[in-house]
């Protein structure tokens, strides 16, 4: 039997719905202005699907119009920038916002949010302070370098640097250095915007030292090295290292820097990562001037980091542009516990959550999608095929996209002759209340469990179940 169908005329008032005790903890969370405009939209449709006789009678209590009207307001109210299940298989994942950060940092960060802190004053004098001072310590015991600076991100980096060191002046590069990294940064941009003229030499493939030699003369104002991050070129190749670039440009009074781009601090390969260069090496090997990501292979809170000579971090201090990007109080916060955590290289793996992402075996990451394949197939029901499968991960963040890490996940596909869609799954898992966040490629949807820390997989088998099909 049809249920009883809504009369317009039955719609409630206004007035009387915000008397009504279902309404009073709407009113307490949301405030009335906010509850009226909503409530009178909300009353608004109740009245034309009335009018068009969809409306049940019971949609009228003053319940359900307030369960509808609380599920609007939470709609609306839902921040804009959440956490998200990161199962693309890539770690450090641009979009997704890079490293994720040790809870120390974040601990720092909420008490730096919640009380006045000696950003730039200092304790022992009581006179004004410089900020990058609190890092700064930590940054020179961990690299070598004699200074260090710190500003917005390694791309803010770069350009201060070149502004500082060398506008008007020329800045010697290799051609097969002239890279692009994504969202826009490119090297040979960057130094136009830092009022340098880029001087280009060797080849794409083979660059010499006598290229360099060659090439410096009365205007050079900097040798520069750029990390290829992101590509890589094979075969009949040849570049100068940074010890050898840093041996001519001293021997002929010119400082030397090197965009690092991920700057590790810590040897990789004890994990079986790709060999990095470190920070470490590249000061020792005699470099000015290093900058790096702080939220890359760091894994700690987006920043550019610049270590180096003590003169030249001081002239990078003074230029106004250092102001412009200079870093805020919870960059710092989170940045100072990341740091302090590599004095114990021993310990990272367990304490850096990017390095425990990038270590973990596969075998422990196939055992966690074997464990929850039987929860995802429950949840998506039989017009999906779900599983387990052997994957390759990514680093992410300009590293390069050849060296993979072996992984696991779940392969969901949709089952010949039922009425699933990828498309609509793919969708469904953005829209939970923590986005999933996995690949489509050839004809499944991918989901790596890399990312998927033991402390939040309750929550993901949470949603799972709670997935309507
Ligand atoms: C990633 C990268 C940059 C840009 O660093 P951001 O921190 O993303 O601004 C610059 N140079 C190199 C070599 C990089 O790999």
């Amino acid at each position: 039997m049809l249920a009883p169908r809504a009369s317009p005329a039955n719609i409630p008032s206004v007035d009387r719905l915000l008397n009504s005790p279902a309404f009073e903890t709407l009113l307490a969370r949301y405030g009335r202005t906010r509850v009226v405009t909503d409530l009178r939209a909300c009353l608004e449709s109740l009245r034309q699907a009335a009018i068009a006789g969809t409306l049940d009678a019971d949609s009228l209590s003053d319940e359900a119009i307030g369960s509808r009207l609380r599920a609007q307001l939470e709609a609306g109210t839902a921040p804009a920038l959440r956490a998200v299940f990161n199962l693309t298989g890539t770690v450090l994942h641009t979009n997704l916002g890079r490293a994720v950060l040790p809870e120390e940092a974040a601990d720092a960060v909420l008490q730096s949010m919640r009380a006045p802190v000696n950003l730039e004053y200092d304790l022992v004098t009581g006179r004004r302070g410089e900020r990058d001072t609190l890092v700064e310590k930590l940054l020179c015991e961990l690299t070598g370098a004699e200074a260090a600076t710190i500003v917005n991100n390694n791309a803010a980096a770069v350009l201060l640097m070149l502004s500082a060191v060398a506008s008007r002046r020329d800045v010697v590069v290799s051609r097969g250095e002239l890279i692009e990294i994504g969202g826009s940064f490119r090297i040979p941009d960057i130094m136009r915007q830092a009022g340098t003229r880029l001087v280009e030499v060797g080849t794409t493939n083979r660059t010499h030292l006598s290229d360099y030699a060659d090439a410096i003369g009365p205007r050079t104002g900097l040798l520069m090295k750029v990390h290829t991050s992101n590509y890589e070129i094979s075969g009949f190749t040849h570049s100068v290292s940074v010890s050898e670039l840093a041996e001519l440009g001293h021997a002929r009074s010119l400082p030397v820097a090197a965009d690092l781009g991920s700057g590790s601090l810590i040897d990789m390969t004890r994990w079986n990562l790709p060999k990095e260069p470190t920070v470490q090496e590249t000061v020792a090997a005699g470099a000015d001037l290093v900058s790096f990501s702080g939220d890359k292979l760091l894994g700690g809170p987006q920043a550019g980091l610049l270590v180096g000579r003590a003169d030249l971090i001081a002239k990078l201090r003074k230029h106004p542009l250092k102001r412009a990007l200079r870093v805020g109080k919870l960059t710092l916060a989170a940045l100072e516990p990341v740091l302090a955590l590599y004095r114990d290289p021993d310990s990272l793996p367990q304490r850096l959550t990017t390095l425990n992402m990038l270590s973990r075996p596969s075998s422990e990451i196939q055992a966690q999608a074997v464990r929850l394949r039987p929860i995802v197939q429950t949840a998506v029901a039989d017009a999906y095929a779900v599983t387990d499968a052997p994957m390759v991960s990514q680093i992410g963040s300009g590293a390069l996209p050849v060296d993979t890490l072996p992984s696991h996940g779940l392969a969901i596909r949709v089952v010949k002759g039922k009425r699933g869609s990828l498309d609509r799954l793919e969708r469904l898992l953005r829209g939970l209340p923590r986005p999933v966040i996995g690949r489509v490629n050839d004809k499944a949807l991918w989901l790596d469990m890399r990312c998927l820390s033991s402390a939040d997989e309750a929550a993901f088998v949470d949603q799972w179940r709670k997935l309507a099909l």
